[in-house]
Parts: structure tokens; sequence; C-alpha cells
């Protein structure tokens, strides 16, 4: 079982008695609730060899006109404007772009945001833009670079969409979004295709569940390798939900949990849990319960904005103490529940 950060809201997740082993990860889904950054890398595919194709520029310029802006006309026929500081701010030349490292390296303490191009020039190709700057510096862009930034509300909705799959809230009266589908722990370990599918579902519902794995404790961490670096928090890199004699968290014990979200006591969060049971419970007990916290929170928002806003604004206090493995640990962050 998984859980991850929806947007703004949590998913709530309740587990039952015994036998299941916990991991937690960070993805990038939890960017949006914490500003802190994150490791989560999923290998690109080998590209096939293809047979030669006839190179076609996939955007050349015809024209360049400097004006409060810079208007490039496309050899296409359309127009595109692109701000003078923001081309300075993003000029590629050695100085001010490192290429290996991909990092802008201007220099904010003498940079002026403020100089004005003298001249720009397009190359016979139109494949290169160049701005000589009043200040002696040269920037040369290529017409591609340029085109796949345009500020052009076809090319925004077009970026917009490349970043986030859109999110599919389920609930009761939401049949259809029900996170049904089923995933092979095979095909998720052996193919970045597998792989794929299975993250695309985790980020579109929240929760993505996979079939097929034995039942050794190392599984999940082999699981966890896969995509991402493992959160450790005070409980260590794995946790194991099963009853002790003498417990320091309430998933130690053979009560049934509650709805929850995991270690709201830290500030940076994991964004996703992974759940992997071992054994089930016999007899009463030992199911799991999930909800689309997202829902929850759209719904409240929507019948009791009062308590939405409340709940979206007052700060309390999320803390955890107790001893791990010998390890004294208190955890206390202060936030409103939603955010
Ligand atoms: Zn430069």
């Amino acid at each position: 079982m998984l859980r991850t950060m929806y947007g703004q809201a949590k998913l709530l997740l309740g587990h039952g008695k015994e036998g299941s082993h916990l991991i937690s990860i960070s993805t990038e889904a939890h960017r949006t609730a914490s500003s802190t950054a994150t490791n989560f890398s999923v290998q690109p595919q080998p590209k096939q060899q293809q047979p030669q194709q006839p190179q076609v520029p996939k955007a050349a310029v015809s024209r360049a006109r400097l004006a409060r802006h810079l208007e490039l006309t496309w050899r296409q026929g359309s127009a595109s404007h692109f701000p003078l500081t923001w081309l300075r701010d993003n000029c590629q030349c050695p100085q001010c772009y490192h290429p290996e490292s991909k990092s802008r390296t201007v220099d904010w303490a003498t940079c002026d945001v403020t100089i004005k191009p003298k001249d720009v020039q397009v190359s016979d190709d139109g494949k290169t833009v160049i701005v000589d700057w009043l200040d002696a510096h040269n920037s040369r862009f290529s017409a591609e670079w340029l085109h796949e930034r345009r500020f052009e509300e076809d090319a925004r909705k077009k970026w917009l969409s490349t970043y986030k799959q859109k999110k599919h809230i389920w609930g009761s009266a939401q049949e259809e979004n029900f996170p049904r589908k089923r995933f092979n722990f095979s095909a998720v370990m052996s193919t970045d295709g597998g792989l794929l599918q299975w993250l695309l579902e985790l980020e579109m519902r929240g929760v993505a569940i996979l079939e097929g794995a034995d039942s050794d404790e190392s599984t999940v961490r082999k699981l966890a390798e896969r995509v991402a670096f493992i959160r450790r928090t005070h409980y260590g890199e794995e946790f194991n939900v099963k009853s002790k004699s003498d417990p320091s968290n309430v998933a130690y014990t053979e009560q049934a949990l509650q709805l929850h979200t995991d270690l709201p006591y830290y500030e940076y969060k994991p964004g996703v849990n992974m759940l992997h049971c071992l054994m089930q419970a016999q007899g009463e007990g030992g199911e799991n319960q999930l909800v689309d916290s997202l829902r929850v929170a759209m719904q409240l928002k929507q019948n009791n904005p009062e308590a939405y806003k409340a709940l979206t604004t007052v700060p309390i206090d999320w803390s955890d103490r107790g001893v791990e493995d010998g390890r004294p640990f208190q955890s206390l962050h202060r936030a409103p529940v939603i955010w």
C-alpha cells in the first residue's frame, strides 16, 4: 500500500493489526507541500536506433525585431515575444551558463537587469538568434531553444500539461475513478514501462497497489530503491507494523488504526509510504482502509468553508515522542491540518 501527498491534501491511511512492513520515500509529488528539494528519479529507457531521417528543423526564425520585447517571426508564420531582461537572465554564453552542469552562473551582484540590446541578428539558416547588448555582451540562442520557451498561451498550456498528471478524485460517488487497478511486482521491478504505468497511477490517484511480491522483509526496500532514495526517520528507514509488549507507537498495538497520515510531525514529510503486507491477520480485522483526502478537503471547502479556512490557516502542534531501539526521540512540528 502507498500513501502520497496529493497537492495540498494528503491521503489518509488506516491499516490493520499486524504483519505490514512500511517504508517512506521522497517524491516530486511532495514539492507543492514543502519547499525542500527531493531525490526522485526514473531512468529513461535507452532510445532505439532509428533509421536516418533527413533533419527538419523544428523551429527557424525568419525575422527578428527589437522593440519593448524581442519579437521573432517564425518561418511557419507566427510570431513570439521575449522579454529583454528574461533573455539576458537566460543568456547561454559560457560566462552566464555552465553547459555541463546546466546551471546559470550569472552574477547578480554585477548584472544590470535594465540593460538593453543594441542589435539583433538571425543566422542565414534561421537556427540562431544573436543579441548584442549595450555593455558589449553577446548572447546566442538556438531558435529551437527559444521556440520551446515561447510565452504564448498554447506554449504555456503545453508546458503545464507535461509537468503533472491530472488528479483522479475518487470516493463512493466517483466509482469510475476508484483505484481498482493492480500492478504486477515483477513487471514494475524489471521493465521501465511497467514502472512508469505504476508511477502514473500513483500520481493520478495517490495510491497504486502491487501484487505478486514475495513475503520477504527486504522486498519493499528493493521496490523503494527502484524509484527513489529512502527517507530516514526516527523509526529508521523501515518500520515493522506489529504488536509489541511495550509500544512506543499505536502501530505497535493490537488495536485497529483509524485513518491517519503518517509522520505529520516532520516539516519535510515523505511523499510516499510503501506498505508491504507480509502476513494477513487471521479472523477479524487486518483490512486496510484508504481515503482520498484531496476529495475530503474539496468537499469540506464546499460544504463548510469556515471549517476549511480554520484547518488551512490555524497552526497546531504535531508531535511524537518515545523510544525506538533504545534511542529516545521527540519531534515537534507546528502547521495547519491541511496545507
Ligand atoms: Zn552571457
